[in-house]
């Protein structure tokens, strides 16, 4: 029986991200596939969609709305902040991305769009919401989860090594501000 794109599967996929404009946003090439747990929210919804029932070899362009990709933009998202409420030491230039913790402790990065005197707009949107995701896919390896692989909602690299550190990126981040109101409104 030929192994298919199911949930429980470990896929491994080589691809090409291009937003509507054409322009190249993301890849993996075939010989560094992404590798991924089916069935368990690793990729965005509509590429899971697209690839369910797929076979190694195969190849296949999924056009994936925003509602299925990384979200609707949303204006409300973007917030302003005092800049004395970002740690002192952190240069902020336009368009960096800063990761923040909110009040029950996520983190959560934002982008920098406009900086003022005392003021600093944080947009929270992730960077590809509100864009339609042209994936160009070819499926290079499936095989079986194992029932750590599925326990853990992810795959564990080929080297036999558990790779929870990838997937917690929740440790290296300590820059913090207070989310206070904003005084003067
Ligand atoms: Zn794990």
């Amino acid at each position: 029986m030929t192994d298919m794109v199911k949930n429980g599967m470990v896929v491994s996929i080589a691809y090409t991200l291009r937003l509507s404009t054409g322009e190249l946003v993301d890849a993996s090439p075939e010989d560094e596939p992404l590798e991924y747990l089916h069935g368990a929210d690793n990729i965005v919804p509509g590429l899971e969609k697209g690839l369910e029932g797929l076979k190694i070899g195969d190849k296949r362009d999924v056009q994936v709305s925003a509602a299925e990709g990384y979200g609707d933009y949303d204006p409300e998202y973007v917030e302003e902040v005092d800049r004395a409420d970002l740690p002192k030491d952190l240069p902020v230039t336009l368009g960096m991305t800063i990761a923040v913790t909110d009040d029950e402790g996520w983190i959560e990065e934002a982008i920098v769009r406009e900086i003022s005197k005392n003021k600093v707009k944080l947009d929270f949107n992730h960077p590809l919401a509100g864009q339609t995701l042209n994936f160009s896919v070819e499926v290079v390896g499936i095989r079986e989860a194992t029932d750590e692989e599925l326990d853990h909602g992810h795959p564990h690299g080929m080297l036999d090594e558990d790779d929870d550190e990838f997937y917690d990126d929740d440790e290296d981040f300590d820059d913090e501000f207070e989310d206070e109101d904003d005084e003067e409104a």
